[in-house]
């Protein structure tokens, strides 16, 4: 792409309008984008669109006091959370946008605090669900999303304004109203969603244990199946293992990935034996050793004793 052509095209002045550095930068990535299409054949980048969710980056003169931020092109904005940002050392910043809301994320040079520990533990096993969202070991759960009242109160809100929404005239005035009612709700379960997860992640890493395992998720395959694609993707658990990972090195713990053909589920964590185990049943009774435990717990066991794996930080 040629930027000298952009930006004397008179079709094109909008480009002008935000920061030179900016526009860089999105043809930067756009050219790493084709580079990636043509040798890994990844997809092929796709043009953006103007409404939704974008972001773009900036460098330059940035400033930032307890209440604003100083941006290239826009001036001293008014911030919402203040004294928050660290004022000083700052390298870069993005600015997103999600749906009516503004959000600026800067990129700062600092020494990492060292995080304190408690003494460490024995490692945790944790079974990535699709009923309940998290177990370990010790029977630590996130809870399910299908049980935590708000959620399902937003859900049933969201139903109802996105039918009101497909009632009115797609473009109109109050089709348009209507829709950020809709996408302001949707971003608050999602917040919603992103929080419990986080916390729960948060309050297994705090305990500071020797290893966390995982099982391989086959988020691609889960994908294909019509029926599971949907849960799956209302609990997000390819989110949970993205997050897990970060924090894992954030906190120096070891984080292992067992193969996905690992019956987990199957063995008996007490003896070893291997017996089939239906979806529907949801206490484990060993036909060899007598033993009963809850299906979740018992598979999380079995992912902590789990001896073939790799690690994966
Ligand atoms: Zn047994």
């Amino acid at each position: 792409m040629n930027n000298v052509y952009l930006l004397n095209n008179p079709n094109k002045h909008w480009i002008k309008q935000s920061a030179s550095k900016a526009v860089k930068q999105s043809i930067m990535n756009a050219h790493r984008a084709y580079q990636t299409f043509f040798k890994n054949k990844q997809g092929c980048p796709k043009f953006k669109k103007k409404s939704g969710i974008g972001s773009y980056y900036l460098i330059g003169t940035i400033h930032i006091q307890r209440h604003r931020i100083q941006l290239p092109k826009l001036g001293w904005i008014k911030l919402k959370e203040r004294g928050y940002i660290p004022t000083n050392n700052i390298k870069s910043a993005t600015v997103i946008r999600e749906f009516d809301r503004y959000y600026v994320s800067v990129l700062i040079n600092c020494e990492c605090p060292l995080l304190s520990k408690p003494e460490q533990t024995e490692g945790i096993g944790i079974d990535l669900g699709l009923k309940e969202a998290v177990f370990t070991h010790s029977g630590v759960k996130i809870r399910s999303f299908k049980t935590n009242q708000t959620i399902i109160k937003l859900d049933k809100s969201l139903k109802r304004q996105q039918r009101k929404l497909s009632r009115k005239k797609k473009g109109s005035h109050n089709w348009y109203k209507q829709l950020l009612k809709v996408q302001r709700l949707y971003k608050r379960i999602k917040n919603i969603k992103k929080d419990i997860k986080r916390k729960g992640i948060l309050s297994i890493l705090r305990t500071n244990p020797q290893f966390i395992t995982v099982e391989n998720l086959n988020i691609k395959g889960m994908m294909r199946n019509k029926r599971l694609a949907n849960s799956f993707q209302q609990i997000g658990l390819g989110y949970m293992v993205e997050w897990l990972k970060i924090k894992c090195r954030d906190y120096g713990i070891e984080l292992r990935q067992v193969d996905r053909f690992y019956p987990s589920s199957q063995i008996c964590s007490d003896c070893g034996h291997i017996q089939p185990m239906p979806l529907n049943q949801r206490t484990y009774h060993c036909n060899h050793c007598g033993m009963i435990k809850d299906r979740d717990i018992n598979a999380s066991i079995n992912l902590k004793q789990a001896t073939d794996y790799t690690v994966i930080v």
